[in-house]
């Protein structure tokens, strides 16, 4: 991210958070040749879009909560090897979440969201597709699909709800037996027995990467970059104060994408959104081409081992905690073992390790919306599914900031279903 005693102070639309999120909309906002300034204080997606599992999960149809996902819970809280974890020094962040959480997946409720969740994800190959090549970074898009691979029979079986769904719903998909599994991954552990591969979902190489080409794209349209903590956005005649540490920048419209930390920046439009932080962690193994092919996620315990371009990424864990509580990497490093279960042949020691918060929200749907009659829109909250629902959301920002029909239906995403 560059910026300059030149980087203007007055903007038609300034865009607040540089990860996947906002730099999709600040990317979308630039094609409708909008003037836009760009204020972070990282650069271009250092926080939770750089470190995740890189899958374009576009076939994907369930909300994390489910019917049954209070007794899932609480069995995970007792099994050390479970992803879920509760950071009980930070439990008046997340109770009353998870209460409406576990709500929102009782079999009444739960369609909707379903539903919501297929539209945007469905809608993201294409608009992935679209901006990877408008900016000459197709090459960081793989066509590799997604696989999610079980250890256990039961789980299997039980999984058949989320394949009829995807059936209603024509996602493309095969169920893989052993055979087939090893066909296509020809190094998965001898324990899985059963597989679902998505064919039409496509894989991040280095989500990182992808960021910073993504924001010096946006630099070379000319979209302007401010590296700054922004401490308030404040309404003013016409126009936005946007106070920073870097001094106040005003703006006609203002987009709010600064994942978890969103709601700071909502106080003084008296707005609060229920997003929490779900820290997830990740380990770098050293490369090891032709080991793994493609994002695959062993399903009971939610970990995902992807290629990638700067070495073998494993992901997991669901922590939720608050901002600013220290992460525990002892979670992750435990997890070392079952990516060895996972991928036998795995070798080498973890180069790195990593923290992130997924943003949150009780529904697992983002919330895409304008607040009010502000001229300040919301996109944030896209929890475990915001590389893949990115584009989309910057499409949907734009077509609601200049009032064109929206790809998808928006009442899903709205403010209002809180
Ligand atoms: C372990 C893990 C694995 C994941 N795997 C996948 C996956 O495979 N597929 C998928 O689709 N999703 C995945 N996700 C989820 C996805 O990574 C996130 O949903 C997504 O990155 C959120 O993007 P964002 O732009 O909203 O937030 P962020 O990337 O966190 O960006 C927010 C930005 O706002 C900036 N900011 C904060 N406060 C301020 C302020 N006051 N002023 C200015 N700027 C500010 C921050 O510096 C940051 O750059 C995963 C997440 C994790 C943790």
């Amino acid at each position: 991210m560059t910026e300059s005693i030149a980087t203007p102070r007055t903007t038609e639309v300034a865009v607040i958070g540089s990860g996947v999120v906002g730099l999709s909309c600040a990317f979308h906002l630039r094609e409708q040749r909008r003037d836009v300034l760009m204020i972070d204080p990282h650069g271009f997606g250092k926080q939770t879009s750089h470190g995740n599992a890189g899958s374009i999960s576009t076939g994907d149809v369930l909300p994390q909560s489910t019917p049954g996902v209070l007794l899932t819970g609480l069995k995970m809280l007792f099994d050390a090897d479970a992803p879920l974890k509760l950071d009980f020094g930070a439990w008046s962040s997340w109770l009353g979440w998870v209460m409406r959480f576990v709500y929102n997946g009782g079999s009444s409720r739960v369609l909707p969201f379903i539903n919501a969740m297929h539209a945007i994800n469905d809608a993201s190959r294409a608009s992935w597709i679209e901006l990877s090549e408008a900016i000459d970074a197709r090459e960081l898009i793989a066509e590799t699909g997604w696989l999610h691979v079980y250890s256990e029979e039961a789980s299997f079986e039980k999984g058949e709800w989320e394949r009829q769904l995807m059936r209603e719903r024509g996602v493309s998909h095969q169920v893989l037996d052993a055979r087939q599994l090893r066909d296509l991954e020809p190094g998965i552990g001898e324990m899985f027995r059963h597989a679902v591969f998505q064919d039409q979902a496509l894989a991040m190489r280095d989500p990182g990467q992808f960021c910073k080409r993504l924001g010096d794209a946006l630099l070379a349209r000319g979209a302007h970059a401010l590296r700054a903590n922004v401490a308030q956005v404040l309404p003013g005649k016409g126009q936005y104060r946007i106070v920073t540490d870097q001094g106040t920048v005003h703006a006609d419209k203002v987009v709010l994408a600064a994942g978890v930390w969103t709601n700071r920046l909502l106080r003084d439009l008296k707005v609060k959104v229920p997003v929490i932080p779900a820290r997830g962690y990740h380990l770098m193994y050293p490369d090891q081409p032709g080991l793994v092919h493609r994002p695959t996620l062993w399903a009971e315990r939610y970990m995902v081992l992807s290629p990638m371009l700067p070495g073998i990424r494993m992901t997991s864990i669901k922590e939720l905690t608050a901002i600013g509580r220290d992460p525990d990497y002892r979670y992750i490093q435990r997890r070392d073992a079952d990516a060895r279960r996972l991928f036998p042949a795995l070798a080498g020691q973890p180069v790195a390790e990593w923290a992130g918060y997924r943003p949150c929200t009780p529904d697992s749907l983002p919330i895409i919306d304008r607040v009010g009659d502000h001229d300040v829109y919301v996109a944030t909250g896209h929890g475990h599914f915001g590389l893949t629902q990115a584009p989309t959301t910057g499409k949907l920002i734009v077509q609601m900031m200049s009032g064109s029909a929206p790809l998808i239906p928006l009442e899903p995403y709205r403010l209002s279903r809180f």
